[in-house]
């Protein structure tokens, strides 16, 4: 690896928020170390952008935004809350299910944003910093293990070496894909998407929190981005036939007309109805896919490390995946920069055992994210199995019991305890207690699997 005239050579391969945010940490770490590095970030795109939507940062994500000293920054660009994080309804009368509140006037503080503004934030930071070279049109194909070293091949036919190749490139991976054989699992549920500005709205009541309004196989939700200037809209539909849904893409470019918004958000309470009717004419529809948990993150002796969603796509309804992308750029920049920093604890004896540490302590939380956000949804749309033949009234309580603390442990983690735990030997799990056998899926013809089973890792 790199010396004081050779700087170790880490390659980011995805250029979205797990990336950026990774190549912020790891810059930051290596500083702080006097650490001599060369990030470059490899993306396939020709912008580094984002379109469209919103993404909800949580407080744990929040908190390493501050520890980068861009916590100000964030906090200019979120959503604000007052005492309540999000408040569940009826889909016909909005009556209250449950409220659930958060504690926003600590400067470290939930910050719902737009995602083009999120990457632009992380862009501007990482150009700022000269944190890492940003490279665009550069779509990575595959990676060839050199012994010493990774070179990697991009669709333009040129190549690219490093010491350290980090697989940051979304739920599509290829990095992932050529050394794991699995695929997407569809999990049944398309979502349409939108943002509108809320003075659009005739009222709105629920000027600085979000809220759910929760029916049998749908549930529409909303959160104010911006400053609250923008509504960001999300309406999931779970009971789709499978013919109607084969042709959805995982993409902005899939849309539809609003129409069929309507047509399966009939019935809901009028405030929900005029949400929808400022949707645009041809709102997005995408596909909700996520992947099976995987119980190794890094491949080529270390030398190639998983990240964000290629390590741990989730179904969006925690609202946390890409918060745990940046859980994963913060712990892999520490123990990258302390492995490069010649620290002579054992975990640093190689990049293998350093990608492990790294794994040992994201692994657990990411993959149990992953299982709860599928539980989440199951249970806002009354489908969990406890519900399958209950009536809506006797599913309320039920949602209220489940979802009361259900974030509590997402937000709550301190990830440097953890990191310091698992590396100063404190007992953490060093593997998580699923594995590859725990999950199947079943491979259909458009590629994505079909089927999911149940897993052992607890979902909360
Ligand atoms: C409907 C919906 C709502 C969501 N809401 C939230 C939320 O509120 N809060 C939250 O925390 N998370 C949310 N998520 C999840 C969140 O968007 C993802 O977890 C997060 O974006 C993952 O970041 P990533 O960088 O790992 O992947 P991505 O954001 O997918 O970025 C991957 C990047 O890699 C690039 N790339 C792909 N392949 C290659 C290649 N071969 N070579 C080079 N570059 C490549 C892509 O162009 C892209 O820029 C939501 C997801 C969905 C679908």
């Amino acid at each position: 690896m790199g010396s004081q005239e050779q700087p170790t050579r880490i390659a980011i391969v995805g250029g979205g928020i797990g990336g950026l945010f990774c190549s912020l940490a790891i810059h930051h770490h290596c500083s702080t170390a006097s650490v001599p590095v060369k990030i470059d970030v490899y993306e396939q795109a020709s912008q580094y952008k984002e379109i469209g939507a919103g993404v909800g940062v949580g407080i744990n994500a929040a908190r390493l935004f501050h520890k980068l000293d861009l916590g100000e920054r964030l906090n200019a660009i979120a959503g604000h809350r007052t005492g309540v994080w999000i408040s569940f309804r009826r889909w016909d009368t909005s009556e209250d299910i449950v409220t659930v509140p958060v504690n926003d006037s600590d400067k470290i503080r939930q910050a719902p944003c737009a995602r083009t503004a999120l990457l632009d934030l992380l862009k501007d930071a990482v150009e700022e910093r000269g944190a890492a070279t940003l490279h665009t049109k550069k779509q990575c194909k595959s990676v060839e293990d050199l012994d010493t070293s990774v070179r990697m091949h991009f669709g333009d036919s040129t190549t690219a070496e490093a010491d350290v190749v980090i697989g940051c490139d979304g739920i599509h991976s290829a990095i992932r894909n050529q050394f794991v054989v699995d695929k997407p699992i569809f999990s049944g549920t398309i979502a349409y998407r939108g943002v509108i500005p809320i003075a659009s709205l005739s009222t709105w009541p629920f000027q600085s929190y979000s809220v759910a309004w929760l029916a049998k196989h749908r549930h529409l939700l909303v959160f104010p981005i911006s400053r609250n200037e923008e509504l960001n809209i999300v309406a999931f539909v779970s009971d789709k036939p499978e013919n109607e849904v084969a042709d959805v893409q995982e993409s902005w470019t899939s849309i539809c007309d609003r129409q069929e918004v309507f047509d399966d958000f009939a019935g809901f309470d009028k405030t929900a109805q005029e949400v929808l009717s400022l949707m645009p004419e041809q709102p997005s529809k995408w596909r909700l896919n996520d992947r099976k948990p995987l119980d190794k993150w890094h491949y080529m002796d270390g030398k190639v490390i998983l990240l964000g969603d290629s390590a741990h796509a989730m179904l969006p309804h925690l609202g946390a995946g890409a918060g745990q992308s940046m859980e994963d750029g913060w712990v892999l920049g520490r123990a990258l920069s302390e492995r490069l920093s010649g620290s002579r604890s054992s975990h640093f004896e190689s990049l293998e055992s350093t990608a492990q540490l790294y794994q040992t302590v994201r692994l657990p939380r990411a993959q149990k994210t992953q299982i709860t956000s599928r539980a989440a949804g199951d249970t806002y749309e009354m489908q969990s199995p406890d519900m399958l033949d209950k009536s809506v009234e006797e599913c309320v309580s039920i949602i209220a019991e489940k979802t009361r603390e259900r974030m509590k442990w997402v937000w709550e983690e301190d990830l440097d305890v953890a990191y310091e735990t698992a590396r100063d030997g404190k007992g953490l799990a060093s593997k998580a207690t699923n594995g590859d056998k725990s999950v199947s899926g079943l491979v259909a013809a458009n590629g994505t699997e079909t089927a999911i089973q149940p897993v052992s890792i607890e979902a909360q």
